[in-house]
């Protein structure tokens, strides 16, 4: 069966700008990004994220608002903020250089198993399996299983073939072929080995959770302006969006000490749906006063180098139509 895999990635893997580099540093950037994001969407900034942070180094010493920056747009951030821890602790302990070692990188702050195994295996070729829900799904479809040693199977096959063609044919195949829905089992390499397949049986696996259902948080945005028309945007403390920036919300304003007086009709409204929960907004005009700003406010006329979440594109929007009016008269 390996060598079906590994002939058909020979032939159908795609050029990605982090492949056959050999750089452990551009997998961890990559397999970082990867989780939770579609590789069309991943690719650009990617790019973006090396050119501006070409090295270990380059990383550890960026500010978080730097990196969070750069990550705006992709979501789930907390990603971004355990790259960056991840740069740090391997600049302090090994001199930048990613250790060649899946003990050493799984003790990294950062670092769980599956990236541990990414980088071991694919820039180290060592046989370390990285077991994502790609490999997941095409191992619970092989094998016609729910549940079960996914890693053992994985690590046999790595006495067969290097593990870098493993680990990167395995999650091709996931990417492209055995996709979520619809998997494309008449252009299969290893159909012919697949028991899911064999019975008729692949809508059947892996079997389906019952997803959690997400809690829904009203929030009443303030687009707060000043006599000079600057905004005022907030630093989130939360866990939820740590250190990105936000238009705040009457709630926080008045919990941080503002006196707070907003507009009774909304701007708009606005959702944001997270893994976990819901926002539904209403954005208003207010004028919000303080003595002085607490140090996680600030008063801007752009956002160009701040972190904002997708949550607050709709707001953003909004704010840019506010000074494109007052430009216009
Ligand atoms: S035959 Fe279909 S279900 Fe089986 S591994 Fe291939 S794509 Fe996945």
């Amino acid at each position: 069966m390996i060598d079906r895999l590994t002939d058909w990635f020979g032939k159908n893997r795609r050029e990605l700008p982090f492949r056959g580099l050999g750089d452990p540093y551009a997998i961890l950037v990559s397999e970082t990004m990867a989780q939770q994001t579609r590789m069309s969407a991943l690719v650009p900034y990617y790019n973006r994220f090396i050119e501006r942070f070409p090295d270990v180094g380059a990383l550890a010493e960026a500010s978080e608002t730097d990196v969070l920056a750069l990550w705006a747009g992709l979501g789930y951030y907390s990603r971004a903020r355990a790259l960056h821890r991840t740069a740090k602790a391997v600049a302090e302990a090994y001199g930048g250089s990613l250790p060649p070692d899946p003990a050493a990188l799984r003790s990294l702050p950062g670092i769980g198993d599956y990236t541990a195994g990414a980088v071991a295996s694919i820039a180290f070729n060592l046989p370390t399996p990285a077991v994502d829900g790609n490999v997941r799904r095409v191992y619970a479809r092989l094998f016609a299983r729910d549940g079960g040693d996914a890693a053992g199977w994985v690590r046999s096959l790595m006495d067969k073939a290097p593990p870098t063609v493993v680990t990167e044919s395995l999650m091709e195949l996931g990417a492209l072929v055995c996709t979520p829905s619809s998997p494309k089992c008449g252009s299969c390499p290893v159909a012919s080995f697949c028991e899911a397949f064999s019975a008729g049986r692949v809508d059947e696996f892996p079997k389906k959770r019952a997803k959690p259902e997400k809690r829904v948080e009203e929030r009443m945005i303030c687009i707060v302006t000043d006599h000079n028309n600057r905004v005022l945007l907030r630093r989130r403390t939360e866990r939820l969006l740590h250190g990105m920036w936000e238009f705040p919300t009457e709630e926080q304003l008045t919990l941080d000490g503002f006196t707070v007086v907003r507009d009774s009709k909304p701007l708009r409204s606005a959702k944001h749906v997270f893994t976990h929960i819901v926002w539904l907004m209403k954005g208003y005009r207010a004028k919000a006063e303080r003595a002085s700003p607490p140090e996680n406010y600030l008063w801007r006329r752009d956002f160009a180098d701040l972190p904002l979440p997708s949550a607050m594109r709709a707001w953003k929007e909004t704010v840019e139509v506010i000074w494109g009016n007052e430009q216009n008269g």
